[in-house]
């Protein structure tokens, strides 16, 4: 199916033109219409399968680029995935002007993140250890979050990340959309999804 049946807006869509991409992916084509439409999704997918550019084209979407806030965090296991993510999303967002995607993530120095988060952002991509200890400590703030994307959700988990990801979600408005994304889906992750989720839709390819 080809990108342009979706209501996605025109920059994305020539954008992705640009990029070459035409048809979209089983994953994408499964998610892309429920998550335009705003529902909660879960959707099991791996690497390589186009998953990033699933949330991504959704999240910027939903973006309004003139309110310079905080509206979309993405939650990766690690700082390779959360770089690879934030350049997809980059990518993807050629066409906005202005729009600025942050990563944070552990085991870069503290000094700088607190400085890029002062300049502010619209999307941030990182990991849940360090993002929890910037929301902690008072220099990340999520009241204006409307998108909220758990990456590799299972990975997370096997990685000691679940108190971290318990206390960005307590901060998190409940007003919102939330997306994970997962290879495996053990009950861990089927308990997770039904705490933090709203009637989430499930995808599976
Ligand atoms: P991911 O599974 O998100 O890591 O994506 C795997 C690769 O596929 C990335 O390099 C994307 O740039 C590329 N990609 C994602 N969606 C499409 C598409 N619909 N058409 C062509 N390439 C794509």
């Amino acid at each position: 199916t080809a990108f342009s049946t979706l209501n996605l807006h025109s920059d994305l869509l020539s954008n992705l033109d640009s990029l070459g991409y035409e048809a979209m992916t089983p994953i994408q084509a499964q998610s892309l219409p429920l998550i335009i439409d705003g529902k909660d999704v879960i959707a099991q997918g791996k690497t390589g399968s186009g998953k990033t550019a699933a949330f991504g084209l959704g999240l910027l979407n939903n973006l309004n680029v003139k309110r310079f806030r905080v509206q979309t965090l993405v939650l990766c296991p690690t700082r390779e995935l959360a770089d690879q993510v934030a350049k997809e999303i980059r990518r993807l967002a050629r066409a906005i002007h202005n729009i600025k995607v942050l990563t944070l993530c552990g085991g870069m120095p503290f000094g700088p993140q607190i400085g890029s988060l002062e300049h502010g952002a619209h999307i941030i991509v990182g990991t849940p250890g360090r993002i929890e200890e910037h929301i902690h400590k008072g220099f990340l703030r999520l009241d204006e979050l409307n998108t909220l994307v758990l990456d590799e959700a299972d990975r997370m988990l096997e990685m000691g990340f679940q108190d971290s990801l318990d206390a960005i979600i307590d901060v998190a408005p409940s007003d919102r959309q939330t997306l994970l994304f997962s290879a495996t889906y053990p009950d861990q992750i089927a308990s997770i999804a039904k705490r933090i989720m709203k009637n989430p839709v499930q995808v599976k390819v």
